[in-house]
């Protein structure tokens, strides 16, 4: 099976028949292949999603019309999550259960900006009394998305869904690594009712596709989640044609454990933030730091949980971890770990690639990892979390903002004034207090320094799919005359 193109509602080949495979990661089998988007086909779907734009087939449409049709979308997804999440578990790795669990979530993004859709609205500002000024939000026109293979569906639909609401229309670019429900997406759309042409998907890799839709001069905004050398790459093209970007890019997040926290939840959530999808999320609890009054009774139960995770294949339900992406994103990981150990990091548990087919690597624990050592700082995205203590709240607070990441953390205490304060002085987009990796698609999803530019869901991503427009009305009945008038002029 070849997945294809799908530009103005139709699947085609590339223009130049090229393909590429897409393999399970549990077993290196070859699954299927994708067509490989060239130049001339992002050039093909851009002018298709310009023509559908243009022409008001969507963006003219009353915004309770667009609603309705996202509801509907919302419902068809709801009835084929279960196929879905069998697809993007063998295409990807990550655990059935885990898998099925985030995309039953995801109508709730249709459903949400559908809501978002009916009821955004303008702005009058006070220009004084002899005007009227009128401030509309109108769609911006053609966006391209970029998505990575973590969370396929997850981060199309987080972009998607915005996009679609506020009157866009869209060139998605999936990850070639899980490009196929993403490609599913389109059809569904416009199963729903999105006219064609109004959703666009250009299969591919980044280096043909992602790049030449990046270097498109015809796109009004573009929306990646990547790495953060991908993000700079694409903001730095987009910048050459003055487009605006959002960007969603890397992270190392902290864990914050305070001496007051109950061990055995806070273990949990360490747990759970740092081997959830192996490693592979951009909020990753990457940097476990625990209060040095309870570090050695908490590292020793984190080591033991780690040691018991059952790593196994990805369509068993009783599995919790499976494999990595792809044999790079293992070796990736490996190389990271013999660099951090070459530099003196002790190995607490995991560390090695288990004796098994497909791209496996062990819950990994690390201590004595210092924080000028490059496992501080860069991130690994694989299932590895280093573990080091801190002496008081200002202690924390320093060794949490000591990264060149900004996206999430986690503040682990039963004190309210105490997270509060924290959560204050953590130069981080977003921070949970006593939870971790937790989403709504109300709840704003964005970070700051290198993790990016922007923000996904909520009011903040509708408005970003959007510009203003100000109209502005006299309604003074005084005769007026520039060239003719006294010579104390007003502008105003
Ligand atoms: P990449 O940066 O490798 O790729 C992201 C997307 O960009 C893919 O579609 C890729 O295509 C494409 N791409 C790669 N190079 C270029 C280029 N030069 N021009 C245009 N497009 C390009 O990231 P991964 O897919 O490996 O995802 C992991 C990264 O994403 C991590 O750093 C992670 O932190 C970040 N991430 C951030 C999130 C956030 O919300 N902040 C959420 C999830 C992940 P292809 O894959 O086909 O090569």
């Amino acid at each position: 099976m070849t997945l294809l193109l799908h530009i103005d509602g139709k699947d085609r080949p590339a223009s130049d028949g090229r393909t590429l495979a897409v393999r399970n990661p549990a077993t290196g089998e070859h699954l299927f292949d994708a067509a490989l988007g060239t130049a001339a086909d992002v050039a093909d779907a851009v002018a298709a999603a310009r023509a559908a734009f243009d022409d008001g087939r969507w963006r003219a449409t009353h915004p309770r019309e667009r609603a309705r049709v996202l509801n509907r979308a919302a419902a068809l997804l709801a009835e084929r999550i279960d196929d879905y999440a069998a697809l993007e578990t063998r295409q990807i790795g990550r655990p059935l259960r885990e898998m099925r669990a985030q995309l039953r979530r995801l109508p709730e993004w249709l459903e949400y900006f559908a809501a978002v859709a009916q009821t955004a609205e303008g702005t009058v500002p006070n220009f004084g009394p002899d005007h009227l000024n009128v401030v509309h939000r109108v769609p911006l026109g053609v966006v391209g998305l970029i998505t990575p293979w973590n969370h396929p569906l997850l981060i199309t639909m987080k972009k998607l869904s915005a996009a679609l609401a506020a009157g866009n229309s869209v060139v998605l670019k999936p990850s070639e690594l899980g490009p196929a429900v993403p490609h599913r997406l389109a059809s569904l759309l416009e199963e729903a009712g999105v006219p064609a042409g109004v959703v666009n998907v250009v299969t591919g890799d980044g280096a043909t596709t992602g790049r030449a839709l990046s270097e498109h001069p015809g796109l009004n905004k573009l929306d990646i989640t990547g790495g953060t050398e991908t993000g700079r790459a694409i903001a730095a093209n987009a910048g050459r044609s003055l487009i605006p970007v959002t960007a969603e890019l890397g992270g190392k997040a902290p864990v914050l454990i305070f001496d007051d926290a109950a061990i055995e939840p806070a273990v949990a959530g360490a747990l759970f933030a740092a081997f959830i999808a192996s490693g592979q999320t951009c909020v990753q609890g990457a940097r476990t730091l625990v209060h040095r009054s309870i570090y050695e009774p908490f590292v020793q139960r984190l080591v033991e949980r780690a040691g018991g995770l059952r790593l196994g294949d990805p369509m068993d339900p009783a599995t919790q971890v499976g494999p990595l992406v792809s044999a790079g994103q293992r070796d990736k990981v490996a190389d990271a770990v013999q660099r951090a150990r070459a530099q003196g990091a002790r190995v607490l548990c995991g560390g090695r690639a288990p004796d098994r087919p497909g791209w496996f690597y062990e819950p990994t624990v690390l201590a004595g990892v210092a924080r000028d050592h490059e496992l501080w700082r860069e991130e690994v995205f694989g299932p590895v979390t280093l573990v080091a203590p801190f002496e008081d709240e200002d202690d924390a607070v320093a060794l949490a903002n000591d990264s060149p990441f900004g996206l999430a953390g986690s503040v682990w205490t039963r004190d309210v004034g105490r997270a509060l304060r924290v959560c204050d002085k953590l130069d981080i987009g977003i921070i949970w207090v006593n939870d971790h990796h937790r989403i709504d698609p109300a709840s704003p999803w964005g970070g700051a320094k290198d993790s990016g530019i922007g923000s996904e869901n909520g009011l903040e991503a509708y408005r970003g799919y959007t510009r203003p427009k100000s109209v502005i009305l006299n309604t003074s009945d005084r005769p007026f005359d520039w060239f003719a008038g006294p010579d104390d002029l007003r502008y105003s």
